[in-house]
């Protein structure tokens, strides 16, 4: 589909708009002087200049430049150049990276090009490349949009950009089902930007996200966990959840049947959500492991109630169980089994800690605080295992109250499992050489 021809462009000089140097990361900076000292024109773009406008900390900064990915490799001797899809250039400093991509051109100019077909609509490969006219309308949404140049500062605006930022307005760059289909994964942009900036997803962009959700069948599962990532472990997770319920997004990320989702169900995973977020506030660690276990727990016991009723024993039915909602899980987002296996422990202790067994060694299981903040997670909405709750609690204490006195060593085994090795490390200097080697070798990739 053609695109309309750009207008010109709005064009704010330094005074007419609040974007200051003072803001941007020194390296960002570094990578636009570099560039344009090159001969190049370069431009800060993105969600960067988009979250400084809306009053929000930037999470990294984009640089678009004139310069070929090669060009920006040769001015930078602290770059590498990354991507498939979309060649880029990396500029590191340290820790901080900043990503550095060249003007490309929309679909339609790279439909005629080798390197760059179309499947159906979708867009395969992304690498001709252009002028900025040409770069600004292959980006998502017009808050996406808006570059600001290092040459004079100033601030240009192809799209109207600049009125849907006032207005906190989300709007897509041309016709919102066609870009869609182009890529599905700004469906779940639209919503994640719409969360975490608390914008208005404008009605002719939105209207499309209640009907094309199974477009998102067809993207690379991969891709989709990261974005799953993103939209619930960002810190706004909650909100992020009920746009993908309210747009039936949900369903093609987590088989959850979400149509049907009890209300328990819902209220726990909420909880955990709510959770999340204010972890992510208070600058907490967070892990996926976690909320799959939260989300995925209602469909494991679903399951396993069914196995149950054949008649197997309980420890068949959870494995098979288990077995059969992580491969639906990954019918839908490639999760690493990093996460996965993780996952599973919780889901196992579980019963473990309502047996109350062996409590010195479940004490020292390393995901027995994770297994436990999920017993306490579904204790709110079933008084039966709040026991069972305060027991661990107790437990707990108990122990810290050990762990201050080495000497006393209480019912632990004596088979090297890993929490005994942790005890001693914190106890005893004797065999530290010893556990860190094999802390370290359990923790090798
Ligand atoms: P964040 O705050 O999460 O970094 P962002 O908008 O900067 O948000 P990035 O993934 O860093 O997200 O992308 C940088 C820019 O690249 C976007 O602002 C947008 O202009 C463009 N972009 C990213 N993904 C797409 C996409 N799927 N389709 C079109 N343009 C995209
Ligand atoms: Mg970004």
């Amino acid at each position: 589909m053609p695109e309309p021809l750009l207008g010109h462009p709005r064009i704010l000089p330094r005074s007419d708009h609040s974007i200051s140097r003072a803001q941007i990361s020194k390296n960002a900076l570094n990578v636009l002087y570099g560039l344009h000292k090159a001969g190049f024109e370069a431009c800060l773009v993105g969600g960067g200049v988009r979250d400084l406008l809306l009053g929000v900390t930037p999470k990294d900064f984009d640089v678009a430049t004139s310069a070929l990915p090669e060009q920006v490799r040769a001015t930078f001797r602290n770059s590498r150049l990354i991507g498939r899809r979309f060649r880029l250039a990396h500029v590191h400093y340290g820790p901080e990276i900043i990503e550095v991509a060249t003007y490309r051109a929309s679909h339609d100019k790279a439909e005629d090009d080798a390197d760059a077909r179309l499947d159906g609509d979708r867009i395969l490969r992304d690498n001709v490349y252009g002028t900025r006219e040409e770069d600004v309308i292959r980006r998502d949404f017009t808050v996406n949009a808006l570059y600001y140049r290092i040459e004079d500062f100033s601030l240009i605006d192809h799209v109207g950009a600049l009125e849907d930022i006032a207005a906190r307005r989300l709007r897509t760059i041309g016709e919102p089902e066609a870009r869609y289909r182009e890529d599905p994964v700004r469906m779940l942009r639209a919503v994640r930007l719409a969360a975490k900036l608390d914008l208005t997803i404008e009605a002719v962009t939105e209207a499309p996200l209640f009907e094309l959700g199974y477009l998102l069948e067809t993207v690379p599962q991969a891709r989709l966990f990261d974005e799953a990532v993103k939209l619930l472990l960002s810190g706004h997770g909650v909100r992020s959840y009920e746009l993908l319920s309210h747009y039936r997004l949900l369903d093609y990320l987590f088989p959850l049947e979400s149509g049907a989702l009890a209300p328990e169900r819902e209220r726990l995973i909420r909880a955990a959500l709510a959770n999340t977020d204010q972890r992510v506030a208070a600058g907490l660690p967070v892990t996926p492991s976690f909320l799959l276990a939260v989300m995925l727990w209602e469909p494991l016991q679903e399951t396993m109630a069914r196995q149950l009723v054949q008649g197997v024993s309980e420890h068949q039915a959870f494995i098979a169980a288990q077995e059969a909602v992580l491969r639906s899980q990954a019918d839908l987002l490639a999760v690493p089994k990093r996460f996965t296996l993780p996952a599973a422990e919780i889901w196992a202790l579980q019963s473990r800690l309502q047996r109350r067994r062996q409590p010195g060694r479940l004490l020292g299981h390393p995901r027995f605080r994770a297994a436990f903040d999920f017993l306490a997670l579904r204790a709110q909405y079933d008084p039966d295992l709040q026991p069972t709750v305060d027991f661990w609690g107790a437990r707990q204490e108990q122990e810290g109250a050990v762990v201050a006195e080495p000497a006393s060593d209480d019912e632990r085994g004596s088979d090297g499992a890993p929490p005994r090795r942790r005890r001693r490390r914190r106890g005893g200097r004797r065999r530290r050489g010893q556990g860190e080697a094999a802390a370290s070798a359990s923790a090798a990739p």
